[in-house]
Order: structure tokens, then C-alpha cells, then sequence
């Protein structure tokens, strides 16, 4: 008998018919197996909330934004707990709370502390399945939490850390994990396998399919996870452990991302402590820098760029006008018109040439990079949103993804 933890995503719940269909996939794997379903909110649920919160005031408290997007995935919970009920099967729903799903205060990006997952082991040996709202937990305060948009993934992949699932299955509008988004490269190949590395880079990098936490978690736990399409019954991608194998391909996939912003502080005095200044304000409100670039000074000044989630783009820009009047710097300007295009693969460790190859492929279609990041299996290049498209193709068939 297997141990097996199901995660259903927004678009495969996203109607009462979609809701039946899963129970009947569920149904259809319980045979001799116990079952955790952990789902999403049904479609775009979370972006509507939080739209009516937006209607409200422009920045909502995060506390009453998390008791909002909490209530999503408690529907779901409950349709698909009726709809499994209605199939003759036992089946139990389960907050995050009652999950046992513990998590520090942060508040719409909590992060989870403990999980005890009592009731859903108590409610498995009775031979339930257990139906699990994702994305959201409790703090020790007994305060409602959620862990960050696509948290599903996250909740899943910490049960079955949780209770020593055999596997972890996410089930999704793709079959599995491609070479690139197949929405934006058609031709885009789906990947048998890929390491934990080479997946959190990618979801880190813009590739929603997985939430990068949930990769890290997989990774730090072992925890198998398996990519693969709700509507079909093919199997999709295993997220693994690195095998020798993998390093011969140089690079294993394209990502790309379109939420971040670009802040500059230009004329910022060229002394010391400015940076520390600069980056522990922006720290201090939780906000998360990824790339940074500082140019070379000149008469005693430089510009300092740097990018952020979209989103926290006005709270960035608000807090460093301060600074960048307390420090003497000129001005502070920003750019949300930018994307972030980049290569992944376990690959690079051992090829020399591939960082060039990226940049020569952007330059032949007039892409102009403004700003560059790398790490030990990608490169990323910062560039006009507009262009994003057209670079990943351009990237994709650079390192012949295709074949
Ligand atoms: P869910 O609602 O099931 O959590 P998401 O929308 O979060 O689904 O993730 C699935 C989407 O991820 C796909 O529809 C696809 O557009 C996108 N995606 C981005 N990069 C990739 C990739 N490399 N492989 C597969 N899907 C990708
Ligand atoms: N409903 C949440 C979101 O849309 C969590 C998830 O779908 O994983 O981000
Ligand atoms: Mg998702």
C-alpha cells in the first residue's frame, strides 16, 4: 500500500464540473493506496480576492488579506470532499490549521515552522481521504497565514514530507515540466526528469509550474515529486535527485519571469556603508532584492540598480526617497516595463562559452541586455518586457531545445 499526496491546481478545480472530474481521479487511485488531496482555490479565485481587497483600500493589512485568501482553498476543500462523499467514498476536509500546518507571523508569505499533520494521520488510519486546503496555515498567535501565490505546491510537497509520502503528484494544465513555458514555445519538449537544482532555479527564475519554496522543500526532505497533466493520464516529469547523466546537456531549460521592477538610486555618494544603508531599509519591510548592479563611480557618484517583485515596487520607491534624501543622492527612478530571461542547467558547471552564446542569441534579434546575473547553473539577463517573447524562442532554439 502506498502513501500517496495528490495537489490539484487553481485551473483543474476551476468549476463544479472540473471539481467532479478530480474526485473521480482520486477515486480512481485509491485502490489499495491512502490519499492526501491538497487543493488550490477554484480558477483565479486568489487574483479576484485580492482584487476586492484592492477595491477596498489600496494597501490592505496583510493580516485581514490572509483571513481573505484563506477562504478560497476552503471552498474547494469542501466541493471536493462532497464530490468524493458522493462517490461512495469516505472522505474528510481539513483547514491548514487543523492540518497541523504551522507557520511563523509573516503575513502573505509565511513560512511554515512545524507540521504535526495528527488529524490527517488519525483520519487516514480510519481509512479517509483526507482533503487538504493548501496554501494557508497558522501562526502561533492562532492567527490565519498564507505562504505566498502558489502555495498549493508548498503545502503538498511539506505533507508529504510530513507523513513519509511515497510520492508527491501535482497535477496541473500542463503534462509536465518543459524546456520552456509551452504557452510561450510551442515546440517546447516535456522533461522526463529533472534535478532538484535545476528546478529551483527554474522556478525561482519565473517558471511558475512549481513554487520555488516547495522545490526547496522537496530538495532539503527528498521528497519525489512528479509534474503532471490533471486531464491526461500520461506520466509528466520527476523532480529527482541529480544523476551523472544530466551534466551532459548544457542547458536544460529556459525561464522567464515578468513581475519584477527595476529601481535606481542615481548620484548616490561613492563612500562606505551606502549599500548597507540602501538595501537593510529596503530588508527592514520584508522585501526580497534579486539583482543588483552598481556602476562605476564618477566624481564621487554612482547609480545603484536593483530589482524587486512588482508588486512591492511602490513600497521600494516610497522608503528609499527618504534615504536616498538622507544619504545625498539625486534621485530615485524606476522601470516596470522590464523581464527577466534566463538559462538553466546542471550542464554549465562543466561547458565554458554558454553565458556568451546567451548574449551573441539576444544580440542577433536587437535584444540589449541591461542588466546580468549569474550562478553556478544559470544566467539570467534583465530586458524591455516587450522583448520577452521573442528572446525566449531565440534562446530555445540557440541551444536546441527543440530536438
Ligand atoms: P496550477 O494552477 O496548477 O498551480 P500554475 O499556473 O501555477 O498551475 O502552473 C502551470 C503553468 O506554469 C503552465 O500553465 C505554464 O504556463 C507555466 N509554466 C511556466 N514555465 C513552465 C515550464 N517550463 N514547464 C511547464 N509549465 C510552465
Ligand atoms: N490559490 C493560491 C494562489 O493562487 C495558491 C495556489 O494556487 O497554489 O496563489
Ligand atoms: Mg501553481
Amino acid at each position: 500500500m502506498a502513501l500517496i499526496v495528490q495537489k490539484y491546481g487553481g485551473s483543474s478545480v476551476a468549476d463544479v464540473e472540473k471539481v467532479k472530474s478530480v474526485a473521480r481521479r482520486v477515486a480512481a487511485a485509491t485502490a489499495g493506496n491512502q490519499l492526501i488531496v491538497v487543493v488550490s482555490a477554484m480558477g483565479k479565485t486568489t487574483d479576484s480576492l485580492i482584487g476586492l481587497a484592492n477595491q477596498v483600500v489600496p494597501a490592505p493589512d496583510p493580516r485581514e488579506m490572509d483571513m481573505l485568501l484563506a477562504t478560497g482553498e476552503q471552498v474547494t476543500i469542501a466541493l471536493l470532499a462532497m464530490a468524493l462523499q458522493g462517490l461512495g467514498l469516505r472522505a474528510r476536509s481539513f483547514t491548514g490549521a487543523q492540518a497541523g500546518l504551522r507557520t511563523d507571523d509573516a503575513h502573505t508569505k509565511a513560512r511554515i515552522t512545524q507540521i504535526t499533520a495528527e488529524r490527517v494521520r488519525r483520519a487516514l488510519d480510519a481509512g479517509e481521504i483526507v482533503v487538504v486546503a493548501g496554501f494557508q496555515g497558522v501562526s502561533d498567535a492562532d492567527e490565519i497565514t498564507t505562504l505566498g501565490r502558489g502555495g498549493s505546491d508548498l503545502t503538498a510537497v511539506a505533507l508529504a514530507a510530513a507523513v513519509k509520502a511515497d510520492v508527491c503528484e501535482i497535477y496541473t494544465d500542463v503534462d509536465g515540466v518543459y524546456t520552456a513555458d509551452p504557452n510561450i514555445v510551442p515546440e517546447a519538449k516535456k522533461l522526463d526528469r529533472i534535478s532538484y537544482d535545476e528546478m529551483l532555479e527554474m522556478a525561482s527564475l519565473g517558471a511558475k509550474v512549481l513554487q520555488s519554496r516547495s522545490v526547496e522543500f522537496a530538495k532539503k526532505y527528498g521528497v519525489p515529486v512528479h509534474v503532471r497533466s490533471t486531464f491526461k493520464s500520461d506520466p509528466g516529469t520527476l523532480v529527482t535527485r541529480e544523476d551523472p547523466n544530466m551534466e551532459a546537456v548544457v542547458v536544460t531549460g529556459i525561464a522567464h519571469d515578468r513581475g519584477q521592477a527595476k529601481v535606481t538610486i542615481r548620484g548616490v555618494p561613492d563612500r562606505p556603508g551606502i549599500a548597507a544603508q540602501v538595501f537593510g531599509t529596503v530588508s527592514d519591510h520584508g522585501i526580497v532584492v534579486d539583482m543588483i548592479v552598481q556602476n562605476v563611480s564618477r566624481d564621487g557618484l554612482s547609480d545603484i540598480s536593483f530589482t524587486v517583485p512588482r508588486g512591492d515596487r511602490p513600497t521600494v520607491v516610497a522608503t528609499l526617497e527618504d534615504v536616498a534624501t538622507k544619504i545625498g543622492a539625486e534621485s530615485v527612478t524606476y522601470d516596470d516595463r522590464i523581464a527577466k530571461v534566463s538559462i538553466v542547467g546542471v550542464g554549465m558547471r562543466s561547458h565554458s562559452g554558454v553565458a556568451a552564446r546567451m548574449f551573441r542569441a539576444l544580440s542577433r534579434e536587437g535584444v540589449n541586455i541591461h542588466m546580468i546575473s549569474t550562478s553556478e547553473i544559470a544566467v539570467s539577463c534583465v530586458i524591455e518586457d516587450k522583448y520577452v517573447e521573442l528572446a525566449v524562442r531565440a534562446l530555445h532554439d540557440t541551444f536546441e531545445l527543440a530536438v
